[in-house]
């Protein structure tokens, strides 16, 4: 089963095109998703789809487009892991139930989905991807409740972990977030149509208007009697928003969790100078990830932010090593150094997070051979000691440089002058409601137990989930 789900979900209800427009608002949200893409339709009385491996660009075009008829869509951005790829695994996942057809796209990681789906398959269900959001289906199919409204919650009431979630019937678009608020789902207005996205940068390419956040517990039915606000669940007593939303993963251009992630960046750059000062000459960011923390950095520290990588934008995901490859390629066909800018220079190099370390280990040396004469890294997150189970694609414990080496180990393996982490608090104290984020990724304190059962060691090997289950 997959464990790690990094998406971007959207939904639209009550407009003309709605593909297209779900078109552009996934073509916004790309950065959360390359594998693939999906959007399902309904004219009110059928339902349309479309889904393929690719990026948004790639897998749909004018006449796809037309085909999808209908005012109300949802659409899927799909994450790449290195796990196998699947076509079964595209979402919006579509099925028939007593209730008609219904559709998921989900952002986040059901912590229990293993053993809800055991559950369902010793009672006779089968399953035809590895995905947990088939499992939510499932639990909706089973439900014996009055309503379309009541079999949802039921079914989510089930469901523990972190599930931003859209859902398409023929006649209405449902969205529902988790009691916990693990992961973004906004709601924005474009005229008389309702839109949800993951991130608000997907409302600013179609000229809607940014309303607020789906609250964690609520369930927004967008149908064409109007909209209608319910509550599935309590809100958790302590919101745990990831807060590795604001250190990579979300655009700077977004609000999310009701903040402005460059406002919020920004200030994990100053934070950290001021936590790391260093005489130096110049600031420079791994680009893109990184420019807006080292703004910050730049700024706090009065340092000149410097261009002294370059990115290649048109890498692919899937381009080919040529036979003369020269080491570190990988690294080098995305970074380039500007030696104009580095040559003799004490350089200050802020990235956001080190996960493996494999990254800056190749790019310390490609920053040295730019000219670089001394390289201070500092680092806009702490270690990151534990591996994500709330939808962030982090490796296994044992590949996080992190969870085994010493700041100064970690320094040494890198071959940098000097290294410095954001701290804990320094992160926190960058966001208004610091006691609403989970820091499990840093601390190890999950605020929903990832254990799901029995399966304990399943999370943490991300092998041996069963029979059927596809391992990573
Ligand atoms: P590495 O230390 O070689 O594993 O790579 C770390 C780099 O990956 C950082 O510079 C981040 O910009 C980027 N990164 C951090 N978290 C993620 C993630 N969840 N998915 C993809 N890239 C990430």
């Amino acid at each position: 089963m997959k464990l790690k789900e990094e998406c971007a979900v959207f939904g639209c209800q009550g407009a003309d095109d709605a593909a297209g427009i779900a078109y552009l608002g996934l073509y916004a949200l790309q950065h959360r998703g390359q594998e693939s893409s999906g959007i399902v339709t309904s004219d009110g009385s059928r339902v349309y789809e479309h889904r393929d491996l690719g990026l948004v660009s790639k897998v749909y075009d004018r006449e796809t487009l037309d085909r999808l008829r209908g005012r109300m869509c949802i659409g899927h951005n799909r994450y790449s892991t290195t796990g196998l790829t699947s076509t079964a695994n595209i979402q919006p996942m579509l099925v028939d139930c007593k209730i008609g057809k219904i559709a998921v796209a989900h952002n986040g990681n059901l912590v229990n989905a293993v053993d809800l789906r055991r559950a369902m398959e010793l009672d006779g269900s089968i399953f035809r991807s590895t995905t947990d959001s088939e499992v939510l289906l499932h639990l909706i199919a089973r439900s014996r409740a009055g309503t379309l409204e009541e079999m949802i919650m039921e079914a989510l009431s089930k469901a523990r972990g972190a599930f931003s979630l859209v859902f398409l019937t023929k006649d209405r678009v449902i969205a529902a977030r988790d009691p916990h608020g693990f992961r973004p789902l906004c709601l924005g207005r474009l005229g008389e149509a309702h839109v949800v996205a993951s991130e608000s940068c997907a409302f600013d390419i179609i000229g809607a208007t940014y309303q607020r956040e789906v609250a964690p517990g609520e369930l927004c039915v967008l149908g064409e009697g109007g909209p209608r606000y319910l509550r599935w669940s309590e809100p958790a007593a302590k919101q745990n928003r990831c807060i590795f939303e604001f250190i990579y993963f979300s655009r700077p251009d977004s609000r999310v969790f009701g903040e402005n992630v460059d406002k919020v960046r920004r200030k994990l750059g100053r934070r950290l100078a001021v936590e790391s000062a260093v005489d130096a000459d110049i600031v420079i960011a791994v680009p893109d990830s990184s420019n807006t923390i080292a703004l910050g950095y730049a700024e706090e520290s009065k340092l000149p932010f410097e261009l002294g990588l370059i990115r290649n934008h048109y890498v692919g995901r899937t381009f080919i090593q040529p036979r003369q490859a020269m080491r570190d390629w990988d690294v080098r066909i995305k970074f380039n150094p500007v030696r104009g800018v580095l040559k003799g220079k004490r350089v200050v190099v802020v990235d956001d997070s080190i996960v493996r370390g494999s990254t800056m280990r190749k790019l310390v040396s490609i920053i040295r051979q730019g000219g670089a004469a001394e390289i201070h890294l500092r680092i806009g997150s702490p270690p990151i000691t534990h591996s994500c189970f709330y939808g962030i694609d982090t490796p296994t414990r044992g590949e996080l440089i992190a969870s085994s080496h010493s700041v100064e180990a970690i320094r040494e393996y890198l071959g940098v002058e000097s290294l410095h982490y954001l701290s804990t608090e320094g992160l926190l104290s960058c966001v208004e409601e610091p006691d609403n984020y989970c820091v499990a990724c840093f601390t190890g304190a999950y605020p929903v137990d990832p254990s799901d059962g029995t399966n304990k060691t399943v999370f943490e090997s991300r092998t041996g989930c069963g029979d059927g289950f596809e391992n990573e």
